[in-house]
Order: structure tokens, then sequence, then C-alpha cells
């Protein structure tokens, strides 16, 4: 076997003709990176799959719907042949030989004048890996790589802003729920980039352990002062670090804009001139039940849930809550925040109309170790929170939904409420 190395380089294609000979799932994805890099792409071939045919946008890509004829290579810089006959696919390789045209042969990598690596992206970083013959390493090594890249175990150092030089900026990330892994990819990747990270007591704590020991991670449940006062602190401090040139992300449990006071830190960042990002995450409202099997909506049992914060109970001055109409609602009720005040809520919702046999789900610690699920109904909720010691985080889910099966979940010996 040849065992001389490839010289790998990059094709800038933008608005040069390449030809791709072959209608099928291998076209598709070579024309996909193809149009990618600004590539004016001909396809020919007389059939293409229906994601291929749904590329064809006029000016970047043509398709001429027949067999491969000598000569259709005129002019291009580059070409695929991707057919299913590998006669086709010698001809285009010799037509292209003859043209000193590249060409990738999709059925014969010894007949190709070039190998395709695995590609991978990494903001405008591109990682393209040859496995030595084997394309599935060569796709382990690239997923290695844009992951170490995402999770910031690799460290793209060159990319943070040299001190005093590049304008500063805030994230506002949505770390999901807790476990790291329900963090978005964009998250992790401002993660990875950030050269400070404020973080509440929610969300992947997991992640803060293994940034580099340069990275400035401040816990902002412990900045002094007062509980309204935290607010402004944590937006004085973002908008500092920012203007003195830092990325800083601002890393929030769940996402940033359910309950998160992520757009109150917006505005004070828009208002100093800070550019900002907003990274959505993935709320506690939905996740949190999803975990304990609990889906916030079924098809033909529950078109609607509303996500209510119990952090006022029922009647208080401030409350912006209509519990009345939470009361008369028929689908899913989730309440976050709403531990210590879940008695009071449970009687208004009974109150207003909801059955009190209706049954409920406690979901404490969600997605982490200590993740435990308490199923009750409306009228045995304030006991059930009593009795079972139940701590914050928790998120309740009121509604038909929390007595659906539980197919995921191991065999429970109190299954008495499964149809
Ligand atoms: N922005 C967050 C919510 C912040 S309010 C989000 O979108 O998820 C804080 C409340 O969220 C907690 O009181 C609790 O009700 C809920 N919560 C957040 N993380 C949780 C978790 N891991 N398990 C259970 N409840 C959680």
């Amino acid at each position: 076997m040849n065992a001389t190395p490839v010289y790998p380089v990059g094709l800038r294609l933008d608005g040069r003709r390449v030809v791709v000979v072959g209608g099928g799932q291998v076209a598709h994805r070579r024309v996909a990176g193809l149009l990618e890099a600004g590539a004016q792409v001909t396809v020919v071939s007389p059939e293409v799959t229906p994601a291929l045919e749904s590329l064809v946008v006029p000016g970047s890509l043509a398709w001429i719907r027949r067999r491969y004829e000598p000569g259709d290579l005129d002019g291009a810089w580059y070409a695929v042949a991707a057919t299913d006959d590998p006669e086709v696919n010698a001809a285009v390789t010799a037509e292209a030989d003859a043209g000193r045209i590249f060409c990738a042969r999709a059925d014969d990598r010894w007949g190709s004048s070039v190998w395709t690596p695995a590609i991978g992206r990494h903001d405008d970083v591109v990682v393209g890996v040859h496995g030595g013959g084997d394309p599935q390493r060569a796709i382990g090594v690239r997923d290695a790589v844009v992951a170490g890249l995402t999770d910031g175990t690799i460290a793209d150092r060159a990319s943070r802003p040299p001190a005093g030089g590049r304008r500063g900026s805030v994230v506002l990330v949505g770390g999901g729920p807790g476990d790291p892994g329900l963090i978005t990819v964009r998250g992790r990747q401002a993660i990875s980039q950030a050269d400070v990270v404020v973080a509440d007591h929610l969300g992947p704590q997991a992640l803060l352990s293994s940034l580099p020991s340069d990275v400035e991670v401040i816990d902002a449940s412990k900045l002094p002062r007062g509980r309204s006062m935290a607010q402004e602190q944590i937006n004085a401090l973002l908008i500092e670090r920012a203007l003195a040139g830092k990325r800083v992300v601002r890393l929030k449990g769940g996402d940033p804009f359910v309950f998160g006071r992520g757009m109150e830190e917006l505005e004070a960042c828009v208002a100093a001139g800070v550019p900002v990002e907003v990274v959505p995450g993935v709320t506690s409202a939905v996740a949190v039940p999803a975990l304990a099997g609990i889906p916030v909506t079924h098809r033909g049992l529950t078109h609607e849930f509303v996500v209510v914060s119990g952090h006022l109970p029922p009647g208080h001055p401030k409350s912006l809550v209509d519990w009345a109409a939470l009361g008369r609602l028929r689908g899913t009720v989730v309440v976050l925040m709403g531990v210590d005040t879940a008695p009071a809520i449970a009687a208004a919702l009974i109150e207003h109309g909801r059955p009190d046999t209706t049954p409920v789900a406690i979901v404490s610690d969600g997605s982490t170790s200590s993740q435990r699920t308490v199923r009750t109904t409306l009228r045995e909720l304030p006991k059930a929170v009593t009795d079972e010691g139940v701590r914050p985080p928790a998120v309740w889910v009121v509604g038909e939904v929390v007595g659906l099966n539980r197919p995921h979940e191991a065999p429970a010996d109190d299954d008495t409420d499964l149809d």
C-alpha cells in the first residue's frame, strides 16, 4: 500500500466551479460541504435524493439531469465521482486526471487523487483528519478533537482576547438543570473561551471545576449584601469585567429567561454598551419532569402547560399570578420555586376547581445523582412535602400527565398508580 503521506490543504472554492457526478447520499454530503465553502456546484446525475434536490438553488447549485458524459468536467477546479457505478466513477476520474483536476472518487480511494478528511468545525477553526485509510478512525479523532475544543479540555487559548486587546463581552448562558451533559454546545464553547465565569448554585457546577486555573470563577450567590442588591452587584460585576476587555460568561441554571433574571442582566449590559449574547438553556420546568419520566404534554390528554413561579403564595399583595385561572385549568401546571408555598398553592388550586385527586409529582435535585421523585395528589401534597422532607431545588407538576406509565423507570414497588 502506498505509505506516502498526503499533503493537506484547504481549498478556497468560493465562486469556483466544482462538478459532482452522482446523486446519492455520498454526493449529498459532499455537495453540502462544497456549498458551505461557496463553490459553484454542478451535479450530474439522472436522479438525486430528495435531500440533495432540496439544495438545488439557481446560482450556487445546478443539476444536470442525465448520466455523466465525457467533457462534463470542463472548466472545473475540483470534481467528485460518487455514482454507484464503478465504471462511471473510473471514467470521471480518468477525465479529471487527464485535465489535471483533483478528483475525489468515493468508491476507490487508491484511484482518487484526493482524500477527503473527516471535517469538524469549532467557531472558525476547521479540523480535518485523515485516518490512515480508516474513515471510522478519522471520524473518531475528529469527534474527540471537536468535543475537546467544545468542552474546553483542549484549550483554544489563542482565541481568548489578549489583555487590554479585543473588546470584552458578556454571554448569558443557560446551563440546564445541573447535569453537564444538558448544557448546549454553544454554551460549552462560551465557557471554554471565558476569562471570567459568574455562576449560580443551580446549573452545571461540574463544568466549573474543569476550567483552567487562570479563569476567574465568581460564585454569584456569595456576593455580599441583601438579596435585592445582589442582582445590581452581579450586573455591575459583569459590566466592569467586560469593560476591562474580558470575555465574561454569566452561567445560569436552566434557561436565562425562565425566572432567571436574564433580561435584567441583558438590559444592564446594553445600557453600558457591552456586547451581550444570550445562549438559551434547557429549562428545569420541562427537563426536570422529563427526567422523572413525566411529559408536560401528551397527545389526547393535555394540550397546554403553564409554568408558574411559586415564590409568592396566592393572595400575596405582590403576586402577579391568576391562581383562580390556574385552578380552572385542565392541563399541566409546573411550579418552580414552590416548596415552601406548596400547601398554599395546592389549597388555591383546589379552591378554584382543580380536583384534589389530581396526580402531583415533586422532583427535586433534577438531573443530579440525588434526583428524587415523590408522587402524591393535590390533596396530599402538603403532607408529602413534610413527610418526605422535600428540599429545594424542586419542580412540582400537577396534572394527568403525572399518572402516565413510566416505561424508562425501573419497576417501582409503589406502582399502584400505573394503568
Ligand atoms: N432559570 C431556571 C429557573 C430558575 S428559578 C430554569 O430555567 O430552570 C429556580 C427554580 O428552578 C428552583 O427553585 C426549582 O424550582 C427549579 N430548578 C432549577 N434547577 C432544578 C433542578 N435541578 N431540580 C429541580 N428543580 C430545579
